[in-house]
């Protein structure tokens, strides 16, 4: 028979952290911390298996009443205290816990236990009637709220009503008394009791954190985070400790490193004579807990030091147990510390690199583990943009700096309309008072997220920096005005759709948009990890790069070449457009000849940059792909000015335009066959190749050009390409005496081309995978056009993420596989990469590791993911 219930206390606790997944992480936490010897207030868990039977059965399982009745005697036999006694009344929380954490999502009853007569036999024990009533109050409106499902709202606006001018704390004892019952009859006006007595009480408090773990909300947020829904959350029940006894009491969430940016030592915040809920509602604006960080109000290091120094040591001992940052939450009752939770902290990108690079170095984890445990997913977010600092701004308030990075967009009010902006690709940011879970849909889609209140434990500043979105918390100087849509911040009135712009790493909220740098990246943490990642790594990463400037960059960021440089992409700069229209429009060889002569110079001028910023790395330049028309105009008033400018008629140009016209361009005069059908388009690319080549090789760096055709399909068709490429190299080279020697390649992206393989490999000196046609052609479905149908299909749970995105192992990679196989059984020479976005994806990555691919290229940022993902790859972790 299944066990459901596990104590703890008294130095020893029937589970332990192993127990994760039985337990939750509360429950295994609070069991590994007692085993450790450290103070955790006394209590029972029941499992997570216990959650599935709860919602298979709706109800509990048969022996879990029994077993709670034993746990909670041994409790109450612990503290000698008794649920529902007057004299030694028992006060429990009642908490969830799931295995992989969901901050926030789920619910707490706090101070359970309390009635008339508990409420009175607390207040003569404790000698503190207002602690009493004051707890009394609150569990009203928490069990009014979480488990009798009536919304906070109606309490508060209760308590705001018999309070006036005064807040609680003005209140004398019998007046919160009186302020009690009011709150108890809001429960009996939304038609509901509130139960006298505690074993009552407990029963339907562990039910509704049960049904917490099924709410709306938490199956967004199990979803977003790939959690699975069998999980389940087990439930803790536990003896309280009240930190809200006075000024030698209090309530506070730490970390035992900065969550934002790794820096060793105790980071966090407090507020004295108050509970938990205070803390993570945002309600309150805490204090920090060290005198050294910024922030409001006296530290804890301040107030209590002899209670700060010990929770250091705590931390400190704690954090070497589980080699990992940890998030703790403790209490302090009257002068006493207790520990309620500990879990591996949330962090950023920034500050998980960090971590695990210093914990190398201090010895508590080894460089696999560093590798480990940095997502490389997480890496494209350290790249996240910063205002420029040369940029005009006008900064109209200041908050806290909850999740680093700038964002900018028009201002929303409420996550409804934040998925409607999103919708009509406008950028937003999320004003709020504060965030609660309801809004998690408006903030995934958000640019950025900004509150009036709370602190860096707060929702808001949780939950986007788990989502690494920038975020200011916390901001007091603003207020929001919800029914009018508008907020001030001192004079400025701001209205819904206007633009702001927030820095989460400094807290500013600007006026309209603000000029933005690309981050930094260079030196530090990341460069040591990434250096662990290269020297475990097979794959090698290249970058995607059209320009100098990039190809610098992804340089920097650590490219060992460049994989693909779109050679379509230069001739969008004016002078190339111009003289490329013309050559597309010539109606004879020699004023096509004549035009392309234009192009030539440009080419080769750009070629000169990659080539340079890519001394002694190889560069692939990939011949002209998109179907000619792209380079035309499509407006009636660009035609009749294109006419002019060329000097044709806008009659005989709307006719060519018809003639070249397609239907469908992404299967149609593309890739290889304009090379095939216009060979002098190719010669020029060829041409500009060589020549830039020799100039950069003359200048004494080392140039390695990688001749790479599109689109092929036919062996025939790179054969025929290839002495074409050859021979425009060689009268170059003979032309010039001298230069590099080179390769010729095609990209492998349709499904013929993979399937004939063999046939290709003979007239290629390498492949690369273009799997961004690749997938669109497997799959039969156009990239411009997915847009109509894949909402739908990702609704429905046909496709969980874009093929686009997402590397389809399944089906694509199939192909990739014939591919690489066929081709270097052909060709044992053959170099195999790939070149799509798939490059930069680890899911991808694992695969192309697999089968045994040579390198991947990726945009410039994402270079460091596709690292960091070679490295886990060939570690087995992808
Ligand atoms: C591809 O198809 O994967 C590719 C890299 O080429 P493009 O995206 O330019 O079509
Ligand atoms: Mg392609």
């Amino acid at each position: 028979m299944s066990r459901y219930v596990y104590s703890f206390g008294d130095g020893k606790a029937d589970g332990s952290a192993e127990m994760k997944a039985l337990l939750g992480g509360k429950g295994a936490g609070l069991a590994e911390m007692t085993n450790l010897g450290l103070p955790v207030p006394p209590g029972f868990t029941i499992t997570t298996e216990v959650c599935g039977l709860f919602f298979r059965d709706d109800g509990w399982p048969e022996g879990l009443q029994e077993e709670i009745d034993v746990a909670l005697e041994t409790l109450e036999g612990r503290l000698d205290k008794r649920l529902g006694d007057h004299d030694r009344p028992l006060l429990v929380s009642v908490r969830s816990g799931a295995a992989v954490s969901m901050p926030g999502m789920m619910d707490t009853v706090l101070n359970l236990g309390l009635n008339d007569t508990t409420a009175a036999g607390l207040a003569e024990l404790s000698g503190d009637a207002r602690f009493a009533w004051d707890s009394y109050r609150r569990f009203v409106t928490m069990y009014g709220d979480v488990v009798l499902g009536i919304h906070y709202t109606r309490f508060a606006r209760a308590e705001e009503d018999f309070c006036g001018d005064r807040t609680v704390r003005d209140l004398s004892i019998d007046e919160l008394k009186e302020l009690v019952e009011r709150l108890k009859q809001v429960i009996a006006d939304a038609g509901s009791a509130f139960p006298t007595d505690p074993k009552e009480q407990l029963s339907h408090a562990i039910d509704a954190v049960f049904n917490s773990y099924n709410t709306h909300r938490a199956r967004y947020y199990r979803k977003t985070h790939g959690i699975p829904e069998t999980a389940g959350t087990a439930v803790s029940v536990q003896a309280m400790v009240f930190g809200n006894m006075g000024g030698d009491s209090g309530t506070g969430v730490g970390f035992t490193r900065n969550p934002k940016s790794g820096e060793n030592g105790v980071f966090g915040e407090w507020l004295p004579n108050a509970q938990g809920e205070d803390v993570v509602a945002g309600i309150r604006t805490p204090h920090p807990i060290s005198q050294a960080a910024k922030g409001e109000g006296i530290s804890l290091e301040q107030a209590l030091p002899d209670t700060y120094e010990a929770l250091g040591d705590m931390m400190r001992r704690l954090e070497a147990h589980y080699h990992d940052m940890q998030d703790i939450e403790f209490t302090i009752s009257q002068g006493t510390l207790y520990l309620l939770q500990t879990r591996t902290g949330k962090r950023t990108a920034m500050a998980a690199v960090r971590i695990a690079v210093d914990m190398v170095g201090e010895g508590l984890i080894d460089e696999e583990q560093a590798l480990s445990r940095i997502q490389p997913k997480s890496l494209e977010m350290m790249l996240r943009p910063v205002i420029s600092p040369s940029a005009k701004k006008k900064v109209i308030a200041h908050g806290l700096d909850a999740s680093p990075g700038a964002a900018c967009g028009r201002v929303v009010f409420h996550s409804a309309e934040v998925q409607e902006y999103f919708d009509r690709d406008e950028p937003t940011v999320l004003v709020r008072v504060e965030t609660s879970p309801e809004d998690i849909q408006g903030m995934t889609v958000a640019q950025g997220i900004l509150t009036a209140r709370g602190g860096q434990t707060s929702h808001a500043a949780v939950v986007a920096r788990g989502m690494g979105k920038p975020c200011v918390v916390g901001c007091t100087e603003l207020h929001v005005d919800y029914s009018r849509e508008l907020f001030y911040a001192g004079d400025t009135v701001v209205r819904k759709g206007d633009w702001i712009t927030i820095d989460g790493g400094t807290g500013e909220v600007m006026e309209g948009q603000v000029d933005m740098l690309s981050a930094d990246t260079e030196g530090g943490a990341m460069d040591k990890l990434l250096g662990w990642a290269d020297a475990r790594a097979r794959l090698q990463v290249r970058a995607n790069a059209d320009t100098g400037v990039d190809a610098a960059r992804a340089r920097g960021l650590g490219a060992m070449g460049i994989g693909l440089c779109r050679t379509e992409h230069m001739f969008f700069q004016p002078d190339a457009l111009r003289a490329m229209r013309r050559m597309i429009l010539a109606d004879d060889p020699q004023s096509r000849q004549r035009a392309l002569q234009d192009v030539l110079p440009i080419q080769r001028e750009m070629f000169v940059e990659l080539f340079e910023a890519m001394d002694g790395l190889p560069v692939t330049i990939r011949l002209l792909d998109p179907p000619l028309h792209e380079f035309l105009p499509n407006r009636d008033e660009d035609v009749s000015d294109i006419a002019k400018e060329l000097g044709i008629r806008v009659d005989a140009l709307h006719a060519r335009l018809e003639a070249l016209e397609e239907a469908n361009p992404m299967l149609g005069h593309r890739g290889v066959r304009v090379g095939i059908t216009t060979p002098e388009v190719y010669r020029m690319q060829v041409r500009a190749i060589f020549e830039a080549a020799y100039e950069v090789h003359r200048d004494g760096k080392e140039v390695h050009p990688e001749v790479m055709i599109p689109l092929v399909a036919m062996p025939e068709e790179l054969h025929r390409m290839r002495e074409e490429v050859v021979q425009t190299a060689e009268t170059v080279i003979g032309e010039y005496g001298g230069g590099p020697s080179y390769h010729i390649g095609t990209m492998i992206e349709l499904p013929r081309a993979a399937l004939l393989a063999g046939e290709i490999a003979k007239y290629a000196d390498f492949f690369s995978f273009g799997t961004n046609d690749l997938t669109q052609m497997t799959y039969g479905f156009s990239r411009d056009d997915m847009g109509k149908f894949f909402p739908d299909y990702q609704r429905l749970g046909l496709l969980p993420d874009s093929p686009l995105a997402v590397f389809d192992v399944q089906g694509v990679g199939q192909l990739v596989q014939i591919g690489t196989e066929r081709g270097r059984a052909a060709n044992p020479r053959l170099k195999v990469g790939v070149c799509g976005e798939h490059g930069g994806d680890p899911t991808g990555i694992g695969f192309f590791h697999q089968v045994g691919l040579d390198y991947v290229s990726c945009s410039p940022y994402r270079v460091p993911v596709a690292r960091l993902a070679a490295a886990h790859a060939a570690l087995g972790l992808l």
